[in-house]
């Protein structure tokens, strides 16, 4: 049993054990690890493009660190998830490897039990809808959109797999993303080499070199309209979004996720007008409630559309940090100075008082934040 062996205060919580039965090198830096739940309860189904939040200890029976990895595996598959993560070594000699993908990549082996808990996330295929797909990806952020891949591979859908790398050394899973595509008329595959070696020139296993660009979307993919769904690196994200954005593909046909903490796709919207009246008692205007965001000096009236306290920030100008957009990583926590909130998604971690996290919340009466 190693470190990362599950802790007992876990057991009384919403995580699980699950056990490693299979561990894959899929390229020079990724790895996928099958896992089986200990207790037959363990697993639970999960849509295409959903993430497992695992609890790792840093030390033994100490903190714990939290970690998202998608499923990358088919959501048909019952009984088990695989996990396809990718090593994040040192960028220089005087910091710290990845804890948790490190620690997964050199140490986690057959027979070893990990804890986890979901599946959670809403970066998931629309189901309702009949459009054709474009799954379009940058290194690991293949992950969701193979289990995507897997699950459109028994509709009738018309699919493109867009997958840009930097060669075929790092390439993971291409065998398989290449075997669904082949499994049925309508889903096409094109990977896109940074750097291709001599060796993938050799092979041939690449459809282009360089980087993803509007003249290569616009080849690949005939005029239609589009389910678009992203899934890559920051700088991957910004260009793509933007060529897409650029094409004419409206923001709503476009469902991304970012594998650590989202960077702005594009300029905000202008901010909603600041409402005028004073705050408490009358913060309760006509039967609407108002937030006020004291750092930025701004008050809005709450759009009980909004989706969330987060997105209602973003709808007022405001650019809070956020990661998981799922009550699971912490990044948008903040300090609630007035009025009280209610969750519709329970935040994985308890909440010191005075404390909120906006991704998972909505106002229920006036409130004051600090931001
Ligand atoms: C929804 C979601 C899904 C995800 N799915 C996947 C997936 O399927 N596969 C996958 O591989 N990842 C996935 N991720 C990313 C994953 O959750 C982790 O963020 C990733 O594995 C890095 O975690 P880590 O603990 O290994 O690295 P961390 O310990 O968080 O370190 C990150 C990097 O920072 C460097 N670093 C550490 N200290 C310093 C310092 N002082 N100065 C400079 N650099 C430093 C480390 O060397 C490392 O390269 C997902 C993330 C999200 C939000």
């Amino acid at each position: 049993m190693n470190a990362f062996a599950t802790p007992a205060s876990a057991s009384k919580s919403r995580f699980r054990e699950l056990k490693v039965v299979t561990k894959v090198r899929e390229s020079s830096i990724i790895t996928s690890f099958h896992l089986e739940p200990v207790e037959p309860e363990g697993w639970r189904p999960f849509e295409a493009g959903q993430f497992l939040v695992f609890r790792f200890p840093v030390r033994e029976g100490k903190d714990f660190v939290l970690r998202n990895y998608s499923v990358s595996s088919s959501p048909e598959r019952k009984g088990s998830y695989r996990i396809t993560v990718k090593r994040e070594a040192a960028p220089r000699a005087d910091v710290p490897g990845g804890v948790s993908s490190c620690h997964l990549h050199d140490h986690v082996e057959v027979g070893d039990v990990l804890t986890a808990e979901g599946p959670r996330g809403d970066f998931v295929l629309d189901r309702q809808s009949s459009r054709p797909v474009v799954l379009l990806s940058g290194g690991v952020g293949l992950t969701p959109l193979v289990s995507m891949l897997h699950a459109l591979a028994g509709t009738q859908r018309r699919v493109f797999f867009i997958h840009a790398c930097e060669n075929g050394e790092v390439h993971a899973l291409r065998d398989e993303v290449e075997a669904l595509a082949a499994s049925r008329p309508g889903m096409a595959v094109h990977f896109c080499y940074r750097f291709p070696t001599d060796a993938d020139r050799a092979a041939g296993c690449h459809h282009s070199e360089g980087v993803i660009t509007r003249e290569l979307l616009q080849s690949l993919l005939p005029l239609d309209d589009y389910d678009f769904y992203l899934c890559g690196p920051s700088p991957f994200m910004q260009a793509v979004h933007g060529i897409l954005r650029g094409l004419g593909v409206p923001r709503q046909r476009i469902s991304y996720e970012f594998f650590g903490p989202a960077t702005l796709l594009e300029a905000p919207a202008e901010p909603a007008p600041v409402q005028t009246p004073p705050l408490a008692p009358a913060a309760v205007l006509d039967g609407a409630m108002t937030v006020e965001f004291r750092k930025s000096g701004r008050k809005g009236v709450w759009n009980p559309a909004a989706e969330s306290l987060l997105a209602f920030a973003e709808d007022q100008g405001l650019e809070p940090e956020f990661s998981c957009r799922a009550g699971v990583c912490g990044t948008c926590k903040s300090k609630l100075l007035a009025g009280e909130v209610a969750y519709f998604e329970e935040p994985l971690d308890d909440l010191a008082p005075g404390e909120v996290l906006l991704c998972c919340s909505k106002p229920q009466g006036p409130i004051v934040l600090d931001i």
